[in-house]
């Protein structure tokens, strides 16, 4: 009997292993493109990063990093460096997007969020959205986060929404103080 028993058993571990099998290799291959429900393929040279795909700030041969503006670019970088010398690795998960990815991303939000006015609390339109002037950094993991929310200031580098603890832009001088963030993106 124990012996009858165990083969059930091992048969349902070899299915419970191929079932996260499966997971796993969704899991580690993201789309490198986003297609927007008309068609458009939207890539790499639009800004977009697949999910889990981050950039370092030097990673200046992928657009989302070289279209960053210059001082945001030059700020991002120095405030990396000085983290990772406090052993902390500040990565980019978005930074400038094209009219057409910011489109495509604020139209996923209202489908996401059900209404207009609860998806720009997340995910602006290209008009007003600073990724796409390429002044705004997303940033991970949450250690780098909390550094830049703490020390970004020294390189002008600001927490601009309360709801996004990942986004900055330069609003400040070196060494100059951060306005308080705003409740969210449709706040001020
Ligand atoms: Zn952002």
């Amino acid at each position: 009997m124990p012996i009858r028993r165990r083969t059930p058993a091992l048969l349902l571990s070899c299915l419970a292993l191929a079932a996260c099998a499966t997971t796993a290799v969704v899991a580690q291959e993201p789309s490198p493109t986003l297609t927007t429900p008309d068609g458009v393929v939207l890539g790499p040279d639009d800004g977009f990063l697949p999910d889990g795909e981050h950039l370092s700030p030097h990673d200046t041969g992928q657009p989302a990093v070289a279209n960053l503006e210059r001082a945001l670019l030059d700020a991002v970088q120095d405030a990396a460096d000085a983290a990772a010398a406090e052993g902390i690795d500040v990565q980019i998960t978005s930074g400038w997007r094209s009219a057409a990815l910011q489109q495509a991303l604020f139209d996923q939000a209202v489908v996401e969020h059900g209404s207009v006015e609860e998806a720009q609390r997340f995910v602006l339109s290209p008009e007003l959205s600073q990724h796409v002037t390429g002044r705004a950094v997303d940033i991970a993991p949450y250690d780098a986060m909390d550094w830049l929310s703490r020390f970004g200031d020294d390189y002008g580098l600001c927490r601009t929404y309360a709801n996004e603890a990942w986004h900055f832009e330069l609003v400040t001088s070196r060494g100059g103080e951060c306005p308080e963030p705003l409740a969210d993106a449709t706040a001020g």
